[in-house]
């Protein structure tokens, strides 16, 4: 009498009940669905989309799920790319628009390691199975923009309205599969305000370890999601109260006892917050030295100690402190070149002899390097008036500034001279520094 082979229906939202309207979603997004469905195959709107919609929050981007393999979706677009090699997705684009496509996918059938990790999660699937490998319930919702329905198998319509992060299936089996999926909770609470279900906050702290099994290049994605969700602030605080930060930023476990460093660190986090709230661009580099200065100026410290020059020893310290990283989140060659490059002008901002104080000025990150000098003096570590002294100078016209110069003209010269009979001074950085 009961249909017992047939896939569980989901519960079916109208638009009196879940109130998406159209025209809060991107075109792009419309016209894949369109022409999918114009081609007889069926096509949603799915995961964060759906569920910053239900919120009133504009999504970020928009993603589709369709029963269409890729190269058939490839295919209906002409402005389209298929990407990636095992599991193929198919990136549509409408002017600066570019809407995800991808295949529904059942999350069973591939290989795991010997944590359970899944290695591969590339087999093609219904709408049920796509909707059960997907992470947490807000998160697999389905609309259908032509009859404007919401389509909800795992109760993520009630999760959504009553605020809560809950995993589908066993949290501690869907952790093991992909520990991202922790950080992941973290990041979606902290940004929308939610909590994490006790059931699937629970086994989180046991299996933060797992982390460190997931590839360090992954890692880094996840955590810049993180660090520029807008609430960046609230996620890592959250962080540290799940026991996730170890491992993955080793200075979120010291900062805490070290004041000054907690004020710096705030004020940057507070800074990009504010800037990605204003839809303003924020640069991953320019956060990462932040992030990592407290270690860099502790091993530089220790170089230091070790009667190294203060500018090798800084030096040292960056490629101790990169190197370090590495193994647990990798931070991307591109970005790395520019954080040395901002702490390398750190301490030659502390000097303003005129001639090196013009030339800094041309220098290609001086407006980051200046950005970040700032953030050291609002936290106390550099006296303010060096930052308002470099404000003026930069601003300052050309008359002003041969002003500001004249009362570094002399110094200079001794600087000079002291720096002939003891080469490396570090109170006078040679200006050809590498990496500069
Ligand atoms: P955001 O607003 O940050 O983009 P999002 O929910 O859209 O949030 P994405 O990383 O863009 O997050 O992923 C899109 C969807 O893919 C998710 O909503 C979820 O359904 C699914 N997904 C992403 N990562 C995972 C994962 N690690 N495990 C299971 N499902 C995932
Ligand atoms: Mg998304």
């Amino acid at each position: 009498m009961f249909n017992m082979g047939a896939e569980p229906a989901p519960k079916i939202y109208g638009r009196d009940k879940h109130g998406i309207v159209r025209s809060s979603i991107s075109h792009g997004a419309l016209k894949v669905c369109e022409i999918l469905r114009s081609h007889n195959y069926s096509a949603y709107i799915v995961g964060g989309a759906v569920r910053d919609l239900l919120l009133g929050v504009v999504p970020k981007d928009f993603d589709v799920a369709t029963d269409a393999h890729p190269e058939e979706i490839h295919r209906l677009f002409r402005r389209s790319h298929l990407i990636g090699r095992r599991f193929k997705l198919v990136h549509v684009l409408f002017g600066p628009e570019t809407v995800e496509v991808s295949t529904f996918r059942a999350g069973e059938g591939g290989e795991a390691d010997e944590h359970g990790r899944l290695l591969r999660d590339n087999v093609y699937g219904t709408r049920v199975q796509d909707a059960a490998r997907r992470d947490f319930t807000a998160n697999a919702l389905y609309y259908d923009p032509h009859d404007e329905t919401v389509l909800d198998y795992h109760g993520g319509f009630a999760d959504v309205r009553r605020k809560t992060m809950r995993i589908i299936g066993d949290a501690s089996l869907r952790f093991r599969e992909d520990p991202v999926r922790m950080l992941r909770a973290v990041r979606f609470a902290a940004k929308l305000g939610f909590t994490i279900d006790p059931k699937t906050r629970a086994p989180i702290r046991e299996l933060a370890d797992l982390m460190e099994n997931v590839p360090a290049a992954r890692l880094f994605e996840e955590m810049l999601k993180l660090l520029l969700s807008g609430h960046s602030a609230a996620c890592l605080a959250k962080l540290r109260k799940e026991g996730l930060h170890h491992g993955l930023l080793p200075l979120l476990d010291v900062v805490v006892e070290q004041p000054q460093g907690e004020r710096f660190l705030r004020l940057a986090l507070d800074q990009t917050d504010t800037r990605i709230q204003t839809g303003k661009s924020v640069s991953p580099a320019f956060l990462f030295a932040a992030l990592l200065w407290h270690e860099v100026q502790a091993a530089w410290k220790i170089n230091e100690s070790k009667d190294m020059r203060s500018i090798p020893a800084l030096y040292l310290a960056m490629d101790q402190v990169l190197d370090a990283q590495t193994d647990k989140l990798s931070i991307p060659r591109r970005l790395t070149t520019t954080m040395k490059e901002i702490w390398a002008l750190q301490p030659r901002l502390e000097q303003r002899s005129g001639k090196r104080a013009l030339v800094l000025l041309t220098h290609p990150r001086f407006r980051a390097g200046y950005d970040f000098m700032l953030l050291r003096a609002e936290s106390g570590e550099v006296p303010m008036e060096l930052a308002n002294w470099w404000t003026r100078f930069q601003d300052a016209e050309l008359e002003e500034r041969n002003a500001m110069l004249i009362p570094d003209a002399a110094p200079r010269k001794r600087a000079r001279r002291r720096r002939k009979s003891k080469p490396g001074d570090p109170q006078a950085p040679p200006l050809d520094e590498p990496g500069n």
